[in-house]
Formats: structure tokens, sequence, C-alpha cells
């Protein structure tokens, strides 16, 4: 599998959009990796984990084309990682490559690609937030369809199995991980992520993964509420991995979804996650899993 990533920031953007302290000043400045957008991540070209406002606009930066996406995996519906607009762009009229254009209807937008069959999967809560999107008919209309998921159950599709893990973020419930499994490699995609209950820690247990990538948005501040990971509670993870014999022998540990408020910019926090053995994501890295 070859995972891009999308975006690596948090809800608040890296900077932040009203924000001149340090990190920020630093992140304006130096640029590069430094900044950052909306989480989310493509696999292939054509699994999307999350459609955040940046998804898109990004995917094409890093020279990547999503209009062949036929699973879009999501993990909650919170604003950073699911915006309607980039669906709602399916449903505009479809024309032939070689309408004229004058012909062209001037109302409604046009789009000169059929589009493919787009399956959803994801919570109720994530039902809930589609579904004020699109009802089922015009899903179906739309060649989407949405599927709901539960942890531990797993499914597959287009030959990728994924296994839903329940993760603690925001509300019990409100947020799904995956586990993707396919030609005999295994990642997990544990944004928004909050810590684990022992139940899906033991299915984590069950795996030997080649890649995890995790949510490190509290960074350096380990006094948080539970909704995220820190720095402190990734370094636990990786610990629970090792103790459990859960890394493959090429196993990397990414670091994703970060603050501007918490994480250091890229330049420092790279070296500094090194030292424990993690690694930090930035937007447009992609890795070969
Ligand atoms: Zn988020
Ligand atoms: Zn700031
Ligand atoms: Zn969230």
């Amino acid at each position: 599998m070859k995972l891009t990533f999308l975006g690596t920031g948090a809800g608040e953007g890296y900077p932040g959009f009203w924000c001149n302290c340090p990190n920020c000043t630093y992140a304006r400045l130096h640029k590069g990796n430094n900044l950052r957008t909306y989480s989310a991540a493509d696999i292939d070209g054509c699994i999307l984990l999350d459609c955040g406002p940046t998804a898109f606009p990004n995917a094409a930066r890093f020279g990547l084309n999503l209009t062949q996406v036929h699973t879009l995996l999501m993990t909650h519906p919170h604003e950073d990682h699911l915006v309607s607009l980039q669906l709602l762009w399916r449903a505009v009229r479809e024309w032939p490559q070689d309408t004229p254009l004058e012909k062209l209807s001037q109302y409604g937008g046009a789009r000169f690609t059929p589009v493919q069959d787009l399956e959803i999967f994801g919570n109720a809560y994530a039902e809930a937030a589609v579904s004020q999107i699109y009802d089922e008919e015009t899903l179906k209309r739309n060649h989407m369809a949405f599927r709901q998921i539960h942890e531990g159950e797993s499914f597959i599709t287009h030959g990728y199995r994924i296994t839903p893990v329940r993760a603690n973020h925001f509300k019990q419930d409100y947020t799904h991980n995956y586990i993707i499994e396919k030609d005999g490699k295994t990642l997990l995609y544990a944004l928004d992520t909050g810590g684990y209950d022992q139940d899906q820690l033991a299915l984590l247990g069950h795996y030997s993964f080649n890649a995890v990538i995790m949510d490190g948005t509290y960074g350096l501040n380990d006094h948080g509420d539970g909704q995220h990971m820190s720095l402190k509670d990734n370094i636990e993870m990786l610990r629970f991995f090792r103790e459990n014999n859960c890394c493959s022998t090429d196993f990397r540990f990414y670091v994703s979804h970060m603050s501007p408020h918490w994480c250091p910019p890229h330049d420092q926090y790279v070296t500094m996650l090194e030292h424990y053995g993690l690694i930090a994501a930035y937007d447009g890295l992609s890795i070969e899993v």
C-alpha cells in the first residue's frame, strides 16, 4: 500500500488562523513542512481516509488524482474531517467531454467525468452527518452508498480488509479508527484517538502492524482531557505495541494531527520524536507500507 498524508494538522490549522505565538510565527516564516493543513490521507489513489476541507486541494498539490476513489473511511464527523462541499460536487450535471462550451448550462456547475461508485464507511454519527448532506435516494443517484461500521467487525472492500476500532475522542462511539490490510501488510490509521478501552486494546493486540499513524495533537502537554493523544500517550502506545508483539520487522509509528500550541514546529519536533522512535508526518509525505 502507498499512503499519502493529505494533511497532518489539527482543527486549528498550523499556523493557527488567528494566532501570532512563537510556533505559529515560526511556521509562517519558515513554511515548508512546518505548515500543516487538516488531517486526511489517501491509500493507493482509491481509499480516502476522511474528507476534510483540504483533502482534495492537497491531493492535486501532491500529484494525486482522487477521481477514482471508491472507498471513503470516515473516522468521525468533526469539521476538520468532513466537509460537504467536495462530496456535493459529485452531484453536478455530467456532460460529454466534447460538449461545446456554449451548450453548457451556466448554472449548477459541470463535470465531464463519470463518477465511480463510492462507498462511505463510518459509524452512526458519521451516518447522521452524511445524511445532512444527501438523503439515501440522492446518495444512490450520485453513485454513493453509506455503510455503517462497528468495532471489531471486519469487512472487505476491493481487496482491502478493514477492521474498525472504537476510539475515545470526543465521546465513546463518536470516533472509529481503522486497521487496513492488503497483500500481507497491515496499518492502523488512528485519528482522532483519545486512547482506547481495554476491549479495543485487546483487539489491537492481535495484529502485527507495519505502520501505525496516530493522533499526537497534545504533543508536549500531557495534562490533556483525554480527547487526543499527547507525546507521552504516543510513547505509551509504542510501548504497548512492542510489549504485545504488534510490531513487524519494518514497523514505523507516524505522529499526525498536530496542534501548533502543544507540538513544536516540524523543524524541531521531527528530531524530538526521533529520539523516542516516532516519526513526525508532514503534509505530502508518501510512505510504502
Ligand atoms: Zn480532528
Ligand atoms: Zn499559535
Ligand atoms: Zn475530532
